[in-house]
């Protein structure tokens, strides 16, 4: 097993003693043992309670990994790259949701272009589904323009990759299966534990449908990006999981890699550590931590995680000290990933979720706009030289790292 199991502590009960020994009145020094005990129990109690962290980083199949410095490139000079990533799941249940979250993308859009910065998404291939099974003409057409904005986007230089939060809705890939039956490869293993460290809102929904559904999800959605983003060309390679939970132990993660590998996706962002939403919780890993290559079979994953922060991750809407952040030796090049939620701008997300009674929207996009200048700022001085995380794998596959 690759989990740690904690041992409880053996504590002397009379049980089974003699009704003389129990009489027996006890000695200075067993009391003084007693009391020592007794004054112990609790902190042993709380130690043998709270599970060990997990940490996939160090998992025996995963080895941290880093970029060397090269030479004569653009980014030669820099001291890190800087990945804005946000994961796109916008809520829409009418054709003025789809209207809004336009004109979000517009917003997003001109920020990147003024400022150098590219985006990249992680598609919620879920939310897009309107477009392609909505009974609702108008809800169908609007989604399908929304999803043709990002399309453009893509073309201008923002990168989209695949998300999930469980299963790809079943109407969706039956929609996808009427077009063409794709193989679902099964090279991984068929069975998993249920899992018991997170509250899992993405790998338990799979661990009940099973793997075969896993890889049906995962195989669906690349292609279905593909096709509505990339023209039909093969251009989807990255996975970040809903809820950052990729299972709660080192087998069931390296299962969840095995699924990437058989729906043919090369690489992950989204590796987290300890109990989900809890003190504990981390996701990702600091820079010079946060590389990883992953060996599934004759497949290598690469991961290439968020930047830890407070709050989780480092996100565009905390301040960060990026310059500290960049900090790298000599011969590498270091790594920040942020991420975002552009779908925290949406109205309904304000009104809905409670969590969000600080910034109002006109902040949180101001405060969007400050932090596009800031790594404009960072860039002129040769500190962050952004970057979208396919151009980064692609960096990481050719070093062959
Ligand atoms: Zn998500």
């Amino acid at each position: 097993m690759l989990k740690r199991q904690s041992q409880w502590p053996v504590i002397g009960l009379s049980e089974g003693k003699s009704p003389a020994a129990r009489r027996r009145v006890p000695s200075y020094k067993q009391t003084a043992i007693a009391v020592l005990l007794l004054a112990a129990f609790p902190l042993l109690l709380t130690q043998c309670i709270s599970p060990s962290i997990e940490d996939p980083f160090s998992y025996p199949f995963i080895k941290l990994t880093h970029i060397g410095r090269l030479e004569g490139k653009p980014f030669s000079n820099y001291r890190a790259f800087y990945v804005l990533s946000e994961d796109f799941e916008p809520v829409i249940h009418t054709p003025e949701d789809a209207d809004e979250m336009r004109t979000i993308l517009r917003f997003a859009s001109d920020l990147s272009e003024k400022n150098g910065v590219p985006w990249t998404h992680f598609v919620d291939v879920n939310t897009l589904a309107p477009a392609f099974i909505s009974d609702d003409p108008g809800l169908k057409l609007r989604t399908t323009q929304m999803i043709e904005d990002l399309a453009q986007m893509t073309g201008r230089g923002d990168d989209c990759e695949l998300h999930l939060h469980g299963g790809m809705d079943s109407r969706l890939i039956d929609y996808m299966r009427a077009k063409e039956r794709l193989k679902i490869k099964l090279e991984g293993i068929e069975t998993a534990h249920v899992s018991r460290q997170r509250k899992s809102f993405f790998f338990n929904s799979f661990n009940r449908d099973g793997y075969r559904n896993t890889v049906a999800s995962l195989t669906y959605g690349k292609r279905l990006l593909e096709d509505s983003l990339y023209g039909g060309k093969s251009s989807v390679l990255g996975f970040r999981p809903g809820g950052w939970d990729h299972g709660g132990n080192a087998e069931e993660t390296f299962i969840y890699f095995n699924a990437l590998s058989d729906a043919g996706l090369a690489f992950n962002s989204g590796l987290s550590s300890g109990v989900f939403g809890g003190k504990d919780w981390r996701v990702g890993n600091k820079p010079g931590r946060n590389l990883a290559a992953v060996r599934v079979g004759a497949n290598t994953i690469f991961e290439i995680s968020p930047t830890s922060g407070p709050g989780g991750y480092v996100n565009p809407m905390l301040d960060a000290d990026l310059t500290k952040l960049a900090d790298s030796p000599k011969d590498e090049i270091r790594v920040i990933v942020s991420v975002f939620h552009l779908s925290q701008l949406q109205k309904s997300a304000v009104e809905t979720d409670e969590s969000i009674s600080g910034p109002h929207l006109e902040d949180m996009r101001q405060h969007l706009e400050r932090h596009f200048a800031m790594v404009r700022d960072l860039r002129e001085k040769g500190v962050l030289y952004p970057i979208t995380l396919r151009e980064l794998y692609a960096l990481m596959a050719a070093n062959g790292s």
